[in-house]
C-alpha cells in the first residue's frame, strides 16, 4: 500500500489488518485443545519469522499449547525493552466458526469466535511490528512480543515465562480488547480460585435417615456464608460457580464439592479474603470441610508508573484524533495482572474496540482497527 502522497511508505491499511485477523480467527483455538492452539501457533510463528523476528517457541505442557516469544529484528536482546502480551486461545469450542460465530462483517461490526477477545489485538501487535520492518525503521527500545496459549484458564503454564519476560521489560502493553467506547485498562481486580470439599455420612434416606450427615445441607450453609462475603462497596465479590454432590435421591449425601471465584481490588483484601475462605470450617460438627486454592492473579492497581504511561498514551491518542479514557477498575483478570503486580508499568485494553467477550455476539468495531493499531505503533516509537 502507498499513502496518499504517492510515496512508498506503507500506511496502516484497515482491509489488510482485517484480512490478517480473519486468517487467525479462522484457525479455531480453544484453550484446552493443544493441537488446535498449536495450529494457530504455527501460523503466527511463520508470520513472525517472515518479518525477521527472532522466535523462541517453548513446547506446551499439562495439555496446553506452545508459548511463543519473539524479539524485534532490531535492538539489543539484553537491553530492557517493551513487552507486548497477547493470547492465542479462545473460550469457544471447535465448530463455533461454522455455527454460532460465523465470520461476517455487518457495516462496522465484524463477528467471529475470539475476534474481540483477543485475536484482533493479538494480530494488531504483530502488524505493528511488521509496520516497522516494512518502513525500515526501528524503535528506541527493543520490542518483545509474547503469545500465550492458555490465558483464558489463568495462564497456569506460561505465568513463569511472562514474569521472566517482564523482568526484562521497562513497559508492558497488553492487547486485550478495548471496552466501553474504546477505553483502555489501567486497573484490574485480582482473581482467586478455591475448591471446597465437604464430607458427611451416607445413609438410607428412608430407613436410617437419622444416621446420615448431609454434605449438601452443609454445602448450602457454606454457600450462603461465602456469598455473604460479597461487598460491592469495597469491590470484593465471591461466586460459588460450580457445585456437585450426592449419589442418589434416596441417599443422604456423603460428598459435595464446589468451586469458588473471588475478585478483590487490592493486595490487602487479597490476603485477608484468602485467609477467610481457607479458614472456613464445618458448621455441622459431624461434617468435614476442606478448602484448597488461593490467588490466581494478583490485583493490578493504577500506580504512579501506570498513570504516567496512560497519560503518555492519552497524548498520543489525541494526536491520532481521539480522546483515550481508561476504565477505572474491571473485574476481569488478564496477564497484565502478573506484570503490574511486579511493578512494571502496564497498559492493558489496547486491542480492538467492540463488545461481547466470550458471548454469542462477540464482535469488533472495524473503525477501531487503524486508530488503535496506530496507537500501538506510536507507543513503540515514543517509549524510551
Ligand atoms: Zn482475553
Amino acid at each position: 500500500m502507498n499513502d496518499a502522497s504517492g510515496s512508498n511508505i506503507p500506511v496502516l491499511d484497515a482491509e489488510e489488518i482485517l484480512a490478517g485477523i480473519r486468517r487467525w480467527v479462522e484457525i479455531e483455538s480453544p484453550s484446552h485443545d493443544a493441537a488446535a492452539v498449536n495450529r494457530l501457533v504455527d501460523t503466527v510463528e511463520g508470520d513472525l519469522r517472515r518479518i525477521g523476528a527472532k522466535v523462541v517457541r517453548t513446547p506446551g505442557r499439562d495439555g496446553f499449547g506452545d508459548v511463543l516469544e519473539a524479539h524485534s529484528p532490531w535492538g539489543n536482546e539484553a537491553e530492557k525493552g517493551i513487552l507486548i502480551l497477547g493470547h492465542l486461545d479462545t473460550v469457544h469450542p471447535i465448530g463455533a466458526l461454522e455455527t454460532t460465530h460465523r465470520f461476517r462483517r455487518e457495516d462496522d461490526k465484524v463477528f467471529g469466535p475470539g475476534i474481540y477477545d483477543m485475536k484482533a489485538g493479538s494480530f494488531m501487535g504483530f502488524y505493528a511490528m511488521q509496520h516497522f520492518v516494512r518502513t525500515g525503521r526501528t524503535t528506541p527500545l527493543p520490542v518483545r512480543i509474547m503469545y500465550i496459549p492458555e490465558e483464558e484458564v489463568g495462564s497456569p503454564t506460561s505465568r513463569v515465562r511472562i514474569e521472566a519476560a517482564a523482568r526484562n521489560a521497562k513497559y508492558v502493553l497488553v492487547l486485550e480488547p478495548a471496552r466501553d467506547g474504546n477505553k483502555c485498562v489501567t486497573a484490574r481486580k485480582g482473581v482467586g480460585r478455591f475448591v471446597m470439599r465437604i464430607t458427611g455420612k451416607a445413609a438410607h434416606s428412608g430407613a436410617r435417615h437419622e444416621d446420615g450427615r448431609s454434605a449438601i445441607r452443609e454445602a448450602a450453609r457454606q454457600i450462603l456464608e461465602i456469598e455473604a462475603m460479597t461487598d460491592y462497596a469495597t469491590g470484593v465479590t465471591t461466586n460459588v460457580g460450580l457445585v456437585s454432590g450426592g449419589s442418589g435421591v434416596n441417599v443422604v449425601p456423603a460428598h459435595c464439592e464446589m468451586e469458588i471465584d473471588l475478585r478483590v481490588p487490592t493486595a490487602e483484601l487479597a490476603e485477608s479474603m484468602t485467609a477467610r475462605i481457607l479458614g472456613l470450617r464445618a458448621q455441622d460438627p459431624d461434617c468435614v470441610v476442606e478448602v484448597t486454592g488461593g490467588m490466581n492473579r494478583p490485583p493490578y492497581g493504577k500506580d504512579e508508573g501506570i498513570a504516567k504511561l496512560f497519560e503518555h498514551a492519552r497524548g498520543l491518542a489525541q494526536e491520532i484524533g481521539y480522546d483515550l479514557q481508561d476504565v477505572k477498575l474491571t473485574g476481569g483478570g488478564s496477564d497484565g495482572n502478573f506484570t503490574a503486580a511486579m511493578g512494571v508499568p502496564t497498559l492493558d485494553g489496547l486491542g480492538a474496540d467492540g463488545r461481547g467477550p466470550h458471548a454469542l455476539d462477540e464482535q469488533i468495531r472495524y473503525s477501531s482497527l487503524v486508530p488503535n493499531t496506530q496507537l500501538i505503533v506510536r507507543l513503540l516509537e515514543t517509549l524510551r
